[in-house]
């Protein structure tokens, strides 16, 4: 695990630059997010947090800073910036100012610290290229060669094959993939062996199963206490579900679906608890070399804003997709948190104590079984977009078991039940009356 650091020098975090940059003749501080706004909800802080426009000519959006590289305003400020920045002989710790867009770069800076202010528990945050690029980087830096994973059965189909195949084949790292809502499977587990990290989607991709986080936290802490609880947040967003609060040290999102909300980005975040996380993470980026573009960093700022209006009004529109799916002949199966009842037991205590709404992610199982006939459910369908990928302004819907989660063996397949019949419908902002007419249509094709 991390206690070995890769090179003293590069170990620690790089502090905040973004106020030496936002600026030509105004240098005072901006006002940080986290110790004025933290008394806001959220929705409120992520507006106004990590950009001050008097630092910017007042202009009340943040300019974009597409630059590659920074002029320092002498040789000895280069040199100092780099000490601080690769933390060398002479590191005063303070601020080590821009110096290279792989490294820093303001419209980066502000994406993370509205995603801080988003994100329940959180201390500080790293913006990713893509989710994979968050999640490979964050279980690289983490992990030393040895290390072991224990990791939900399902998850997003990429992740599945990095943990399954690449991690082992490549990197040394034993993974072994577990029904990670079924709290005394995982206490069997962390009993009998000791995991390095505890990987959770919750809700699972595509089969929407939820994961006690307190639950399984409470048994890390009765078995490895040192072991590291990182949860893929995708599904439920910072708006329905705080892991860092439940217990989870890490949260990781594609920010590819709702944080970036309009299907027009690929992006991805890692948020932690403690800095000394995200500080090694962070020194994995710079030298990996998986840095965010300036432009994709300021859309995610400008979609970040509308993130609780968005979700909100999409899980509205999801519930009442998902009830009328559930009254529909031709369905066998809805899978929606938004329609689990006390009849579901575990699983509804979950979601009662942990949620704080359903999403907008449904998954269905419909009767047929013949992949043709699946195929020209949704080569009926009008108004759903045919395409993978999730969260955005327009409902997606798609075939898990052919599309998404294609790189999953058959085996695999069959015991994380994705199975023939299986689709996954994300619901955007349309009208839900259009959209249940949309879907019975294209159900009475088959
Ligand atoms: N995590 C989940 C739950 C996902 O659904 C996906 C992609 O669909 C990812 C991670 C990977 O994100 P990206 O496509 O932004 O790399």
């Amino acid at each position: 695990m991390t206690k070995k650091k890769i090179t003293k020098k590069t170990t620690k975090l790089q502090p905040k630059s973004r106020q030496k940059t936002q600026t030509s003749s105004n240098k005072k501080p901006l006002v940080h997010y986290k110790d004025p706004l933290r008394h806001f909800h959220p929705a409120t802080s992520v507006i106004l947090a990590g950009y001050r426009p008097s630092l910017s000519q007042n202009s009340v959006k943040a300019p974009l800073f597409r630059t590659s590289t920074f002029e320092f305003s002498s040789a000895k400020d280069g040199e100092k910036f780099f000490q601080r920045a690769y933390h060398l002989p002479g590191d005063d710790k303070k601020d080590p100012g821009l110096i290279y867009s792989r490294l820093n770069n303001p419209n980066i800076e502000i994406a993370e610290d509205k995603l801080v202010a988003a994100e329940l528990g959180a201390a500080e945050s790293l913006l990713f290229p893509s989710g994979m690029s968050a999640i490979t980087t964050t279980i690289l830096g983490l992990c030393e060669p040895n290390a072991k994973i224990l990791y939900s059965d399902p998850v997003y189909g990429g992740t599945y094959f990095f943990l399954k195949t690449m991690c082992p084949q490549r990197f040394q790292i034993q993974t072994v993939p577990i029904d990670t809502s079924n709290l005394e499977l995982v206490e069997k587990s962390l009993r009998s062996e000791n995991f390095d990290i505890v990987y959770l989607e919750s809700p699972t991709n595509p089969t929407m199963k939820l994961a006690d986080i307190q639950g399984i936290r409470e048994i890390i802490a009765k078995y490895s206490p040192k072991t590291l609880l990182v949860v893929d947040n995708t599904f439920l967003g910072p708006v329905f579900q705080a892991p860092l609060t439940l217990g989870a040290d890490i949260v990781l999102y594609s920010a590819t679906k709702f944080l970036g909300g309009h299907s027009d980005i690929i992006a991805g975040v890692v948020l932690a608890k403690d800095k000394k996380w995200i500080s090694t993470i962070k020194d994995y980026r710079t030298i990996l070399g998986c840095t965010t573009a300036p432009d994709t960093a300021w859309l995610l700022t400008r979609s970040i804003e509308t993130l609780w209006v968005r979700m909100q009004r999409q899980a509205e529109k999801a519930q009442k997709v998902a009830v009328q799916l559930a009254k529909h002949p031709k369905i066998k199966t809805v899978y929606y948190p938004g329609l689990l009842t006390p009849k579901d037991k575990e699983q509804y205590k979950i979601f009662k104590a942990q949620c704080k709404g359903p999403g907008s992610m449904i998954s269905f199982d419909l009767k047929v079984k013949e992949r043709r006939k699946v195929f020209r459910f949704l080569d009926s369908l009008q108004i759903c977009h045919l395409a993978v990928s999730l969260g955005g302004t327009e409902s997606l819907i798609q075939h898990p078991r052919s599309m998404t989660h294609s790189d999953m063996t058959e085996f695999d397949l069959d015991r994380a039940q994705i199975s023939e019949s299986l689709v996954r419908l994300s619901v955007g902002l349309e009208s839900s009356e259009d959209l249940i007419k949309d879907i019975f249509q294209a159900l009475g094709k088959i």
